[in-house]
């Protein structure tokens, strides 16, 4: 079964370890750029973009993550706060000024554009690509970043809500504003561990 690490800087790690694990996966996490090694895939997760670049910066782990993808072709899925650190462009960087982020996806995304921790919600979303396509998938936005522009013509949207993007694939990179991670529901996880599979 693939090898898929969990970045474990900060956030919502244990929730997509277990959803890996029960979509197939063999799981570890991952601190320093020496574990990336053997693996297969990386999931970046949802919590604190700002605190996961400051955790990252002295290991230099974004660039160590990039640089495995360019040059292995390690899949990566980043969800909300991993989306940001993957975007190519984020249209609000001012709190992410002079931090690496790993980019490699080419969309443009504004962080906390659906509001608050208040303004939370969960919509039941149509997803291309996922395991019985036609059953919706229940996806939770917290503090989430929108997709304000898909500009690469090889990213493909898997999903929408209220009009943006809320998930996306280009080539063997897997993108969600929302978190998989939090429900029962895993197949956007087994989605990502076949694409890690090659
Ligand atoms: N608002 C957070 C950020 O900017 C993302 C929120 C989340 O991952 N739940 O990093």
């Amino acid at each position: 079964s693939p090898r898929i690490g969990v970045l474990a800087l900060q956030g919502a790690v244990a929730e997509h370890a277990r959803a890996l694990q029960a979509a197939g996966a063999e799981v570890t996490s991952v601190r320093r750029p020496a574990e990336l090694q053997g693996l297969d895939g990386l999931v970046v997760p949802g919590g604190e973009s700002t605190a996961m670049a400051r955790l990252a910066a002295p290991v230099k782990m974004f660039e160590a993550v990039r640089e495995k993808h360019q040059q292995e072709g390690l899949a990566l899925f980043g969800t909300c706060a991993g989306l940001i650190l993957m975007a190519e462009r984020v249209s609000d960087a001012e709190a992410l000024e002079g931090f690496e982020r790993i980019r490699g996806l080419d969309v443009v995304v504004r962080r906390n554009a659906y509001g608050s921790q208040l303004d939370s919600f969960t919509t039941a979303l149509d997803v291309q690509g996922i395991p019985e396509q036609e059953r919706p998938l229940d996806a939770m936005f917290i503090r989430a970043p929108v997709i304000e522009d898909v500009a690469g013509a090889d990213v493909e949207v898997l999903a929408e809500a209220q009009g943006s993007p809320v998930a996306v694939r280009q080539g063997n990179v897997l993108a969600a504003s929302f978190h998989p991670e939090l429900t029962q529901d895993h197949r956007l996880h087994a989605h990502f561990v076949d694409l890690s599979a090659g």
